[in-house]
Formats: structure tokens, sequence, C-alpha cells
């Protein structure tokens, strides 16, 4: 398993990321992707990526995205310069309407500069909406276009936002706990309805654990709960759904 999107770096795993990524590995998750939230926390997405053989990414989250410099591109390859380790993707980024932690023009701004660098880097993107879609859309069809790749992580939108995604950007979908959660029904339907050529499989941890591990800290060692819900889903087994979004992975960061 490809555990797409993880904050490995993130201080919570400070007290036993060694034993926890052993249990991963011993969980079946061979791969794991640390996810830069902004230029600090990238630069420690990259150590850890680089101490523990990882995959990491650099970018602003729409989060911190008021606290973005004005050279946003010179910052950002000025970290993939620093030859720690080679980015593979350049997020999280996008819009979050649903915390105001920025205001929507500042998240607009960033967003659209990150989406450029992406785009001059030819690094896949990573991107994190919520509550954001229209707008989100709407940035996308003026800023990407194939053959830009990307991937909406955590999706939890309806069928016709994953119709849009995938049809029309060709974006893969990262599922990952939620589609667990009892309550997940219009989730699972979209995710049924975007196809299993179209999603990979992420934690976000150390958020949003799947269930029987739910409200506790998230760990790629949970992945195979979530797997096994997909492999339920879509009538199959776990070796299919792993398979699957292991290519699917490789097609999104280039493997
Ligand atoms: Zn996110
Ligand atoms: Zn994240």
């Amino acid at each position: 398993m490809f555990d797409t999107h993880a904050h490995i770096h993130d201080p919570s795993f400070d007290i036993d990321r060694v034993d926890m990524l052993k249990r991963a590995k011993r969980a079946g998750v061979g791969r794991i992707l640390t996810v830069g939230c902004d230029l600090t926390d990238s630069a420690r997405a990259l150590e850890t990526a680089r101490a523990y053989g990882l995959a990491a990414s650099i970018g602003i989250h729409p989060h911190e995205a008021k606290d973005a410099p004005n050279d946003l591109a010179g910052a950002l390859e000025a970290l993939r310069a620093s030859g720690v380790a080679d980015p593979i993707a350049v997020g999280e980024i996008g819009l979050d309407y649903y915390y105001a932690h920025s205001p929507r023009d500042i998240q607009r701004d960033v967003f659209v500069a990150q989406l450029r660098y992406a785009r001059a880097s030819a690094l896949p993107a990573i991107f994190h909406q919520r509550d954001a879609f229209d707008d989100f859309v709407t940035i996308l069809r003026a800023e990407f276009a194939r053959p830009m790749r990307g991937v909406v992580h955590c999706f939890t939108g309806d069928a016709a936002q994953a119709r849009t995604l995938v049809d029309e950007f060709g974006l893969k979908l990262g599922i990952g706990g939620v589609v667990t959660f009892k309550t997940a029904d219009a989730l699972r339907d979209a995710v049924r309805e975007a196809g299993l050529a179209h999603i990979v499989l992420e934690t976000d941890c150390p958020y949003l654990a799947p269930v029987p591990h739910r409200g506790k800290r998230n760990e790629p060692a949970f992945m195979p709960a979530t797997a096994a819900r997909l492999a339920e889903l879509f009538a199959t087994n776990v070796e299919e759904i792993v398979a699957r979004t292991n290519a699917n992975a490789d097609t999104l960061f280039g493997a």
C-alpha cells in the first residue's frame, strides 16, 4: 500500500516515530508521502523523508496562506534546491472556506501562485479543498490543464463533484478514513461513481483514523481498515484494491 497523504513529521509522532513506521511496514504500507503545510513544515517534511526513506511534498496549506512570502515560487524553489530530499509533489495547496484561518482572497492568490509553480516545475499537485468547491473549480479551469497531474486529497464530496474532478481535470481522489465512517453513505456513492481507476489511498495521519480506530491518533498502520472497506464497496478483494490504487499513485506521481 502507498499512503499518499500523511504528516509523518507531525510532532504527535515525535514520541514513537520509529516504532510507528515499523508498524506501518508490518501492516503492508510500503510507501509513504509526508506532506508539507507551510515553508517550515515543508522543510521538516523533507528532512523526515530523508531520515526515514519516505517521499515528501512542499507547499503552503490554505490555512497558512496569510503568512506566505511574496516570492512564493522562489521560496518553494529554494526548498527544492536545498538538497535535503527531492520533493515529488507540490502540496498541500488549495482552498478551505470551512475554517477562516486565512482571508479567502489571500487563499486564492496563494493557491494560484503554487499551481503555477507546480506547472513550471512539472510536479503533480496535492489539493486540499473544503467548502470551496465552486471557487476551486473556477481556479482549476483557469490554471490547471493536462498534462498537469493532481490529487484531491481527503475527498469527501458527492458523486457530481467526483465526476467533475475526474472527467474534466483527470484528477485522482485521495480516499482515507472518512470512507469507513457510518454516516459517509454519500461519499461511498461518490467513490463508487469515480471508480477504482481514479482513487488513491491516504491516511492524512495523525488525523481522521478509520473505524475501528476512529478518534485515536491515526497512523499508516491503520490503512488496511480503509482498504478493506473499499474492497467491500467495490465487491472485490483487498489485493485488487491495493494493486489498483498503487498503480494509480504511480501514474499520479510519475513513478
Ligand atoms: Zn488537507
Ligand atoms: Zn494533510
